[in-house]
Formats: structure tokens, C-alpha cells, sequence
């Protein structure tokens, strides 16, 4: 199987809500390995960037305003399938569609506020948009595979 790297960010929600732990241990214990980390207050220039295929979406403006609220821990993931295995970790983009023992599930989803799109966790859903969203990122010698 293929070893790729994925770009995962644990967003403002959980951040503030202290899960960056545990978000952690579900990522290692189901074989992926951080090969790079940092936390920031993303701005809302990078915010729009790295959302930008998202722009004309009706929901744009409050995904900018969400993304930019705290801090956000941003990692690259590695292992087998890392993008497909993150995604499965991650579970459905709506937490109250996700399944039970994901992250979105188990860990954003409030059912006082059931419909909220505030979702925890960002993985990127391909091989090639991990490449491009690693590079918004992270310099190459800030990576340090296994
Ligand atoms: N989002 C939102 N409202 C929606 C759908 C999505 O605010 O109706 C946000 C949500 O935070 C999601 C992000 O936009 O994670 C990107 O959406 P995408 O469809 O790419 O979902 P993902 O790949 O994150 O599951």
C-alpha cells in the first residue's frame, strides 16, 4: 500500500475545547505519525486561501469567520493511505451525519446546536490537493518523515 502524507488541521472549535489530544491519539493509534506540526492564528487572507474553492459558496463568509476565531493546530499526516484513512477518521463534513466513533461525530457534534457546521478536524481529500495544501503550509525542511 501507498505511504502518502496528508494535510489535517484541527480547527478553533476544538481547539478551544482542549481535544487536540485526544484528536492526536486517534490519529496514531490508527497508524498515522505527525511528521510535522504548528499551531496559529490563522489570517483571514490564508483563511480565504485555503478555502478559496469554496468562494462562491453561501456559506463562505462564516467558514472564513470560523477558521480565523482561534488558533488551529495544523499537522501533516503520514502512513499507509493517509488521506483516505484521515478522511475515515474524520467521518462526514456535517457532525450530526457523522458516524459514531468519529472525530466529528464524538468529538463536534453538540445537540444543543445540531445543525452546526463547526466540525473540529480539516483532512485533505486527495493526493494531489494534500500536496498543494502541505505547501501552503509547511517549508520541506519543516517536515521530517519517518
Ligand atoms: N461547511 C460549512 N457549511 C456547509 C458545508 C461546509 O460551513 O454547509 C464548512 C465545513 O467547516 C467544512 C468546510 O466548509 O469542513 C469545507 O467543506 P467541504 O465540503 O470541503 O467538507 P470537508 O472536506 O471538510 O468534509
Amino acid at each position: 500500500m501507498a505511504i502518502e502524507q496528508t494535510l489535517s488541521i484541527i480547527k478553533p472549535d476544538a481547539v478551544g475545547r482542549n481535544q487536540i489530544g485526544d484528536i492526536y491519539s486517534r490519529f496514531e493509534n490508527n497508524g498515522l505519525r505527525i511528521v510535522a506540526a504548528k499551531m496559529m492564528q490563522l489570517s483571514r487572507k490564508q483563511a480565504e486561501q485555503f478555502y478559496a474553492e469554496h468562494k462562491e459558496r453561501p456559506f463562505f463568509g462564516e467558514l472564513v469567520e470560523f477558521m480565523t476565531s482561534g488558533p488551529v493546530m495544523v499537522q501533516v499526516l503520514e502512513g499507509e493511505n493517509a488521506v483516505a484513512k484521515n478522511r475515515e477518521l474524520m467521518g462526514a463534513t456535517m457532525p450530526k451525519n457523522a458516524e459514531p466513533g468519529t472525530i466529528r461525530r464524538d468529538l463536534a457534534y453538540d445537540p444543543d446546536n445540531p445543525d452546526s457546521a463547526d466540525n473540529a478536524v480539516h483532512g485533505s481529500d486527495g493526493v494531489d490537493s494534500a500536496k498543494a495544501e502541505i505547501a501552503q503550509f509547511f517549508a520541506a525542511d519543516e517536515i521530517c518523515p519517518r
